[in-house]
């Protein structure tokens, strides 16, 4: 497309001052827009970075920038987070406003979408006010087309009095000229005359509140906006479908039920899809561990040396490795695809009601989705709610949706003790993704009981009323969803999980071959926790592997497996049934299972959430309390669980 691009600028937050001057660009270019609009995906195009892009508001919750060159000019654009309007309510709003009045932009670049212009155009001309060297790019051209929305450019660009590029920037269609235009209008080559906004005369009195000058002026953007669009839209869209889809994914009484229903079906998708790739991948990862020895011992590695990289970080390397990339590389995936369709703000709009009730906002329905996958994902997230208040409720209580790392054995004991390993598998896998949609409901339910204390208690307040826009269903872009989930999601998480899983494994290892006494520390210790374990339904081994599992969650079970044996090396899972007659045999019932899931779903977040929490907070007193809320709930519950049960 005759564009060359320069990935690997500095990614920055609130502190594009300091590198805006070394970046050596002819222009600097502000990119705005509303939500959801194409802005990452102009952005990414432009500068070959790779933002995160996904069909629901309020993702871009940090800015970013990275340079283009194109026709021999160097551009340095600096992506803005995406707002309705410009008049600093929110932190976004404040950061994009501010940017634009500091006079470090020499043009903007505004995307919309193309439609629902009207709503586009109110930000539109908020920002050619402030700045009138701007270019719009009239985004998402494919899909306006599809609709039969038709748009008179060139009446547009009379109307605004900036130059309109139509673009589809999904193909990567417009971008040149976009390009060009913004070149042009920030070296004053291509004058712009926006038009003058037609603000009320009541402004000027000075009996008026400052509030209610407000809402005239936004008022008359409204309605100028309003006129624009009437006059450049040939024919209005059609969100007939829309609508038709929303009476049953939005209503009253089959919103919640189809929900359950889609989760339940993403689960037993991801279940049935990753069994055999994890076995797969266990046996092939287990089966270089020979390999492995023979080459340190053809290095003359001391046999201590080989034990502790062979049993101690290799095995657990391959268990974190076999039990989470599979289950994670189909529900990521299948997650984004959710997200891209735009079915992501729906789930927000059902649980709205359920969160105002608990005090909280209804945003975080949508950061607790996140937390499925990462909780630590899911705390960064939070950043998309306003009100300190609640996005704390919301940081605070986001592990108690479990992430990937906690699905495997959940699913496993509800399998073994509940389901039963003798089914058919068709049935087992269903049941199976019924319990873990039922686990998740129970860890949703817990979320809201808890941010209602959390907003009765230490967090007081009533909750703030937010716009959450529905977007247009969209069809996915399936190949760039499973590229963009595998990339920017699996390996990333899975990364992460390695990096503390290693030395994870060094220590656990350590403590199985320490011997102090004719008895292994980790055995030891395992037996000092023992009252504690019990008392809530569990064992000393049990409640020391949920430590040592502070890293990973996922190798929490690996470690009782290891204790039960005492094998001072983590064991391969191999099948259920070998599974489920070693925890029967160490005493395990249906209500330890059921202690150890619910203990699962409800104990301290691992390191790397505590870490974003620490991060996100910038205050150790909340991470402490985001490490005992769900402990607290968790050893509450196993306790009575096993006063009931035991
Ligand atoms: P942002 O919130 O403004 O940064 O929007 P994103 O770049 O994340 O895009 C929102 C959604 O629109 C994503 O699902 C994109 O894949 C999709 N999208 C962006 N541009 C186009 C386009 O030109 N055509 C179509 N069909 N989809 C697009």
């Amino acid at each position: 497309m005759g564009l060359t691009s320069c990935a690997g600028a500095a990614g920055a937050r609130d502190s594009t001052a300091s590198f805006l001057r070394t970046e050596n660009a002819d222009h600097v270019v502000a990119l705005m827009g509303n939500p959801n609009v194409g802005k990452s995906t102009v952005f990414n195009a432009l500068t070959g970075m790779a933002q995160h892009t996904g069909n629901w508001p309020g993702k871009t919750v940090a800015g970013a920038s990275g340079t283009a060159e194109h026709g021999g000019t160097r551009f340095l654009l600096v992506d803005l987070p995406g707002t309705y309007s410009l008049v600093a309510r929110s932190p976004e709003e404040e950061v994009a406003r501010g940017f634009l009045l500091s006079g470090r932009a020499d043009c903007a670049i505004l995307v919309a979408d193309a439609t629902c212009l009207e709503r586009n155009l109110n930000l539109a001309l908020q920002v050619t006010e402030i700045m009138p060297r701007a270019v719009l790019c009239l985004n998402l051209m494919d899909e306006a087309q599809k609709k039969g929305v038709q748009i008179d450019c060139d009446a547009l660009e009379q109307a605004l009095g900036i130059p309109v590029i139509p673009c589809t920037a999904a193909r990567g269609e417009g971008l040149d000229a976009l390009l060009d235009a913004a070149a042009a209008v920030a070296s004053g080559r291509r004058p712009t005359t926006p038009p003058p906004i037609r603000f009320p005369a009541a402004l000027s009195d000075d009996q008026l509140s400052e509030e209610r000058k407000q809402d005239l002026r936004t008022a008359s953007y409204v309605l100028h906006a309003e006129e624009i669009a009437n006059g450049v839209i040939r024919s209005p869209a059609n969100a007939a479908r829309d609508r038709k889809i929303d009476r049953i994914l939005t209503s009253r009484r089959y919103g919640i039920p189809a929900m359950l229903l889609l989760l339940a079906l993403v689960f037993f998708l991801t279940i049935s899809g990753a069994n055999l790739p994890s076995a797969w991948l266990s046996r092939v990862l287990f089966a270089c561990t020979e390999p492995i020895r023979a080459a340190l011992c053809w290095l003359h590695a001391p046999v201590w040396l080989q034990s502790m990289l062979i049993d101690g970080v290799w095995r657990v390397l391959a268990t974190v490795v076999s039990v989470m990339l599979p289950p994670m590389a189909i529900f990521f995936p299948l997650f984004t695809l959710l997200e891209d369709v735009g079915y992501l703000p729906r789930v927000a709009f059902n649980l709205d009601h359920a969160f105002c009730k608990a005090h909280a906002c209804g945003k975080q329905a949508l950061t607790l989705c996140m937390g499925f996958g990462c909780n630590a994902v899911g705390v960064t997230g939070c950043r998309i709610i306003d009100s300190p208040r609640e996005r704390l409720i919301a940081i605070l209580t986001n592990s108690m949706v479990p992430c990937n790392g906690r699905f495997p054995t959940i699913i496993s004991l509800l399998t073994i003790f509940f389901i039963g390993v003798s089914r058919a598998a068709l049935p087992t896998m269903l049941l199976s993704s019924l319990g873990l949609t039922a686990v998740i409901v129970l860890g949703v339910a817990m979320t809201l009981v808890a941010s209602r204390l959390l907003s009765a208690t230490v967090l007081k307040g009533l909750p703030s009323s937010f716009a959450l826009e529905l977007p247009p269903y969209r069809r996915p872009q399936v190949g760039k969803v499973i590229v963009r989930s595998i990339l920017d999601r699996t390996l990333f998480v899975l990364g992460r999980a390695i990096s503390v899983a290693a030395p994870a494994g060094l220590l656990i290892w350590l403590l199985a071959n320490w011997y102090i006494g004719g008895s292994s520390v980790l055995l030891s210790c395992a037996q000092a926790l023992d009252p504690i374990g019990r008392a809530l339904g569990l064992d000393g081994m049990i409640l020391l592997a949920f430590l040592l599992g502070f890293p990973a969650n996922e190798i929490v079970m690996p470690i009782v497996l290891m204790g039960y044996l005492s094998t001072g090396t983590l064991v391969e899972l191999t099948g259920l049934p070998a599974l489920g007659a070693l925890l029967t045999v160490n005493g395990w019932s249906a209500a330890t299972a059921l202690c150890f899931i619910v203990f699962s779903l409800f104990h301290w977040p691992c390191s790397t959430t505590c870490l974003t929490i620490w991060r996100e907070t910038g205050s150790l007193r909340w991470t402490a309390a985001a490490v005992i809320l769900p402990t607290g709930i968790g050893m509450t519950l196993c306790f009575l669980l096993h006063l009931l049960l035991g």
